[in-house]
């Protein structure tokens, strides 16, 4: 019989309360990986009531900044050493490309060590204030005990944008996976473990929405929720969350706009237009979605955009040569397939995929073929709601105006791109789009030194940077007076 995985509460590996198991499958092949716990509200409780003890009792609020600067550089060291073994872990289990899966391990490498280097930088304040007599100043503190609940799409590095500023600022955590991917969290909790992280500071709970994550967003022991995940999960959880008015910080779903004008670089406009979908199968929350296109260029782009996207490699992620893996899921592929036939039906016109492959090596695992529609409407079900597959969607627009109408015309506001060599042109335009990240002239690029997060129903509050250190503190004003002395409001 295989080993089943546990879970980390309270610094032990323990199998669930209710002894339930789940069977983790590879997307690429349907074949079984590993057999984990599942755990239950009743485990996200046990692990709340560490988490608090920790904080409290145990004296991690307290902990020197220097302290939480070095685990979090060894975290890096180790999980830097094991990069190779997280990455192909981090392909079985979702399916993306090895090259994307290295690329994410390597970033999580890096914000260990921008959250261990911040946390020994100085985050407070003094301000004159209108009373020669008080010295004011403002120090930030820990919030205490943070849930962090994050999607499938990247596993690690979504926990790990979260976990690194949370630790660096002296919080204790309970991290919930996706049911699907929790191979590389169970992971890098063996590595918190072998660091020396203290009893109780990290807690990882397996086990599905609906209970563990729904728990974690009403437990009222827990001080801040951290959310990444789709929007409609986002509404649920700041519903559950007011429970005990927890902070709050919700990363949600997107439907972004990438605009090319006529004046663009042809060549790097298209490559981008397919790197801004395809990467990730589309499951990318700021993929870029909705392709807004010059009218003028509108023809020429899209011979060129469907010729390049039926080349693409489409295979098991763990072939190096493997360009777009399969959907996480049966179901989720089920749900863009269902899309595909919503565009077709509302008129679109198909002109690239829309099928599942199931030819040659393709009998098992959920691959779709790189999708393209055109001739589209804006209110259109395909182009307002997240698909979050490989399904690009062609608008097309007359000038700078329209581009920005029917780039902010859905009730996201994630990311959002402008290709053009007017450089004026495109600034402008990126200041009108609602959106929290924004390129010119390029795609994607993330840095642990920018802030994370949406506009509008694509989330509150920023990740990463000092935004998303921020994000895991509390603020304290402090007045001291330099002149002690009774008020004498009252008479004596
Ligand atoms: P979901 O919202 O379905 O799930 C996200 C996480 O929430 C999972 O761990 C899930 O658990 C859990 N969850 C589900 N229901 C509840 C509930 N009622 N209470 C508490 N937790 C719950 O999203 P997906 O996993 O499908 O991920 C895709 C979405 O994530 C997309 O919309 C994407 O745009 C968004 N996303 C946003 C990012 C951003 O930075 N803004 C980054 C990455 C993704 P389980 O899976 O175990 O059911």
């Amino acid at each position: 019989m295989k080993e089943i995985l546990k879970m980390y509460i309270d610094g032990e590996w323990v199998l669930s309360n209710s002894g339930k198991i789940r069977n983790i499958i590879n997307p690429a092949n349907e074949e079984l990986i590993s057999t984990v716990t599942d755990g239950g509200r009743e485990d996200a409780i046990k692990a709340a009531i560490a988490a608090k003890k920790a904080f409290y009792e145990g004296g991690w609020m307290d902990t020197l900044s220097v302290e939480r600067s070095r685990l979090l550089y060894k975290v890096a060291d180790i999980l830097e050493n094991e990069l190779d073994a997280f990455a192909r872990l981090e392909t079985l289990n979702t399916g993306k490309s090895i090259r994307e899966a290295v690329i994410d391990i390597s970033k999580s490498v890096s914000c260990f060590r921008y959250y261990a280097g911040l946390s020994t930088q100085p985050h407070g304040m003094t301000y004159e204030v209108p009373d020669r007599n008080v010295q004011s100043s403002v120090i930030r503190e820990p919030i205490g005990v943070c849930g962090i609940i994050v999607p499938w799409n990247f596993p690690l590095l979504m926990a790990v944008w979260q976990i690194a500023p949370a630790l660096a600022c002296s919080n204790t955590i309970i991290l919930k996976p996706s049911e699907l991917t929790p191979l590389t969290a169970i992971k890098l909790f063996e590595v918190f473990e072998k660091a020396g992280f203290p009893k109780g500071v990290v807690n990882l709970v397996l086990g599905d929405g609906c209970n563990v994550g729904a728990e974690i967003a009403a437990n009222t022991d827990i001080d801040k929720i951290s959310f990444t995940g789709g929007t409609n999960t986002g509404r649920n959880i700041m519903m559950s969350a007011s429970s005990n008015i927890k902070k709050m910080s919700l990363e949600l779903g997107g439907k972004s706009p990438n605009i090319v004008f006529d004046d663009a670089d042809f060549d790097t406009a298209i490559d981008y237009a397919l790197f801004s979908i395809f990467t990730g199968q589309g499951q990318v929350c700021v993929a870029g979605s909705r392709l807004l296109l010059q009218e003028n260029i509108h023809d020429k782009f899209i011979a060129k955009l469907v010729e390049r996207a039926k080349k693409i490699r489409v295979g098991n992620g763990m072939d190096k040569n493997t360009e777009m893996g399969p959907l996480i899921s049966e179901s989720h592929m089920k749900k863009v397939l269902n899309y595909i036939k919503i565009g077709k039906s509302e008129g679109a016109e198909l002109i690239c995929g829309g099928n599942r492959i199931v030819e040659g090596d393709f009998k098992y695992g959920f691959f779709v073929e790189p999708t393209i529609f055109i001739n589209t409407t804006p209110n259109m079900r395909i182009v307002q709601e997240e698909i979050f597959g490989p399904v690009l969607v062609v608008q097309k627009f007359k000038d700078e105006a329209e581009a920005i109408y029917l780039a902010n015309n859905t009730n996201y506001g994630l990311a959002g791109a402008v290709f053009s060599n007017d450089i004026s042109k495109a600034h402008r335009v990126v200041k009108k789009l609602r959106a929290g990240i924004t390129w010119i002239n390029t795609y994607h690029t993330t840095f642990n030194e920018g802030p994370w997060g949406g506009y509008k129903q694509s989330g509150i509050g920023r990740g990463l940077g000092t935004f998303g250190y921020e994000a895991y503190t509390e603020v304290k004003q402090i007045n001291i007076s330099t002149n002690v002395a009774p008020v004498k409001w009252f008479s004596e």
